[in-house]
């Protein structure tokens, strides 16, 4: 027996690590998106535009009118770990806003060319800066790498060019444009969903007509018409849910759920799911909320459902890895199961009074 002689152990280039990682938290365009939605919508945007070319690879940019970022903040918004939005381990448990790791910025000014042009309220004009591997560099070769002076209107434009261009196998795992384009859609889709006072638009570079746009101000059940069509608003039901228990703090929680009546016929359920705000995953609740359905719709036949749970942020961990979508939370049993009845009671409600008008 003769093992292969041991290789030295070398220490990973820094620039390397951080590529490593940025890899695994920016997956695709669409991650790298929804992290820019987040942010947007922290800053109090109204509105959200999104410009896309070649899936989001070659371009992704996305505008908002939200605060702004002041200029003296520009030279570390790229580094990791720089945030607005929390100061204390306690502060974890009381967040109210998507963000609060400071990697999002960071970690794509590791795998794109990324810059920013951004005014705030009180500043007279806007600042555009450009970063590379977490770190503000010159816009022309030569220049110093200072924020420079420019016309924008009050908010932030985030522009991404040529995602993944220094990781090929990346890249190349990412051919489909299409594809990649459908994935950006629908996550918009869904926070315009779930953010029905702010207006979301997504287009094509150079393409006249969006895709996806929406008004500000508007309600819930108009913004599902607008991007699931009418068919599905014609059906939609309402259920306003609250924790039996509000005596303790920790253990309330409340839910809106949206759903379609048996009238209702889709051939892959539809289901959005947002807890505390933030678009997850959650097996468990999609198939008891879908089991809800196995007896009154025909066979091959599937709900829309868009569920918006509220928890105490205690029960829920957020400190988990950021692209961990499928989550758990304190009490899900109870919590699952008082959302399926509350869901089932209004189906059978609907149900039968239909019989009904039907009989007479
Ligand atoms: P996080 O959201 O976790 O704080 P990010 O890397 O996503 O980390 O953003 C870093 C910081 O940049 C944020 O805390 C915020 O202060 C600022 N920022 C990012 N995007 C915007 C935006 N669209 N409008 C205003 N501020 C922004
Ligand atoms: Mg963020």
């Amino acid at each position: 027996f003769e093992p292969p002689a041991p290789l030295p152990i070398r220490r990973l280039q820094e620039s390397l690590i951080n590529r490593i990682a940025a890899g695994e938290i920016i997956h695709r365009p669409a991650s790298a998106l929804k992290e820019l939605l987040e942010n947007s919508l922290d800053a109090g945007a109204t509105s959200i535009r999104v410009v896309v070319k070649d899936g989001g690879l070659k371009l992704l940019q996305i505008q908002d009118n939200g605060c702004g970022i002041r200029k003296t903040d520009l030279p570390i918004l790229a580094e990791r770990f720089t945030t607005s939005k929390l100061s204390s381990f306690s502060d974890l448990s009381r967040l109210t806003t998507y963000g609060f790791r400071g990697e999002a910025l960071a970690s794509i000014s590791h795998v794109a060319h990324l810059s920013v042009v951004t005014k705030t309220r009180s500043e007279v004009c806007a600042y555009k800066a450009q970063y590379s591997d977490g770190r503000l560099v010159p816009s022309q070769a030569g220049h110093t790498p200072d924020p420079k002076p420019c016309a924008g209107n009050d908010g932030t434009i985030i522009t991404i060019e040529d995602l993944f261009f220094n990781i090929p196998t990346r890249l190349s795992a990412l051919r489909n444009t299409s594809d990649e384009y459908s994935r950006i859609l629908d996550v918009i889709t869904k926070y315009a969903i779930h953010n029905p006072k702010v207006s979301f638009s997504c287009k094509k570079a150079g393409s006249g007509t969006p895709e996806i746009s929406t008004p500000s101000g508007s309600t819930t059940p108009q913004t599902i018409g607008m991007l699931y069509g009418h068919t599905v608003t014609k059906e939609i039901l309402h259920a306003d849910i609250v924790s039996p228990d509000n005596t303790k703090a920790d253990e309330t929680w409340s839910a809106q759920a949206y759903f379609t009546s048996a009238n209702y016929q889709a051939k892959k359920t539809i289901f959005l799911l947002f807890i505390n705000h933030r678009l997850v995953e959650s097996t468990r609740l999609k198939r008891a909320l879908e089991g809800l359905y196995t007896g009154i719709l025909p066979k091959g036949a599937s709900p829309f459902i868009y569920l918006s749970l509220e928890i105490h942020p205690r029960a829920v961990d957020v400190n988990v890895h950021p692209t961990k979508k499928e989550v758990h939370f304190l009490n899900e049993d109870v919590i699952t199961e008082r959302i399926c009845d509350s869901v089932q009671d209004i189906l059978a409600e609907k149900n039968s009074s239909r019989t009904f008008e039907y009989q007479t």
